[in-house]
């Protein structure tokens, strides 16, 4: 199945690098014209950030439409630039897909409770005010897909993550409510669980195992969660699995 996205209308966050910039290049590659955030690098203060500008050249370079966004997900006020920013350069939002993200891993009992609050923060609020400044729009519209990205953390836990388990944990309730709230304006949202292949695993993963991944293994299955046949209320986990004991090897002393 050869999915197209001509005509559609998407933001990505935290798409200036890793598995957003894939899954943003992706999409443009595929007809839709892409509103390309991320907070990284020198911002510019009129909503600009390095980061996200240079995944925009890239896209542009191929042939596609994008503009560059350096709004921060945490930030409800910059969620909704970001979401006029699409609307007034092309008049809709068909897709979301909550991508960015940030590590603080320790054990508990070493966590400073502002690494807590910061991960739980930027994933789980950033989560739902990014889908919360595009909503409206989506419902007015009578079509939105929503895609958030949990992990197996949030659905099993893991060592040296009680910060982002918890947040990948309420991305999941986030998302089994707003698929009820949204399905009969046809927004469908779901999420997709990267165990690997990400640039976020690469920091996690010795290097061996970390090789045999690909953002490859994970984009397409996130490209159909945003498609026109997308389902509903899916948890799809991509991209293998050597998940739990790499995580315990590399938190042996943290
Ligand atoms: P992955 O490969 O899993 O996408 P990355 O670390 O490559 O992992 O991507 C996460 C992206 O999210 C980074 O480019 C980072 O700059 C971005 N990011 C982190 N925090 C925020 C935030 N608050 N708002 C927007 N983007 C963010």
């Amino acid at each position: 199945m050869t999915i197209s996205f001509e005509g559609q209308v998407a933001i990505v966050t935290g798409a200036g690098n890793g598995l957003g910039r894939a899954y943003a290049l992706e999409l443009a590659r595929r007809g839709a014209k892409v509103v390309v955030n991320d907070i990284g690098g020198t911002r510019d203060g009129t909503g600009q950030s390095d980061a996200a500008l240079s995944v925009v050249e890239e896209i542009r370079a191929a042939g596609g439409e994008a503009v560059p966004d350096g709004g921060d997900v945490s930030d409800f006020a910059q969620m909704e630039a970001m979401a006029a920013r699409a609307k007034e350069q092309w008049g809709a939002v068909h897709i979301l897909i909550n991508n960015a993200g940030i590590l603080r891993d320790r054990t508990f009992a070493k966590m400073d409770p502002a690494d807590f609050e910061l991960v739980v923060r930027v994933h789980l609020i950033g989560s739902a005010f990014a889908t919360k400044a595009v909503w409206e729009t989506m419902r007015e519209q009578g079509y939105g897909r929503v895609l958030m990205t949990t992990s197996a953390s949030g659905l099993g836990g893991n060592f040296g993550q009680a910060n982002y388990g918890a947040a990948k944990a309420g991305v999941l309730g986030l998302a089994r409510t707003l698929r009820m709230e949204g399905a009969k304006h046809d927004i469908r949202v779901n999420c997709i669980a990267p165990t690997a292949g990400t640039r976020m695993t690469a920091d996690i993963f010795p290097d061996e195992a970390y090789k045999a991944f690909e953002p490859e293994a994970v984009v397409p299955a996130a490209l159909f969660l945003v498609s026109k046949d997308a389902p509903s209320d899916a948890i799809v986990a991509a991209g293998g699995g050597v998940f739990q004991s790499a995580f315990i090897t590399m938190n042996e002393g943290v």
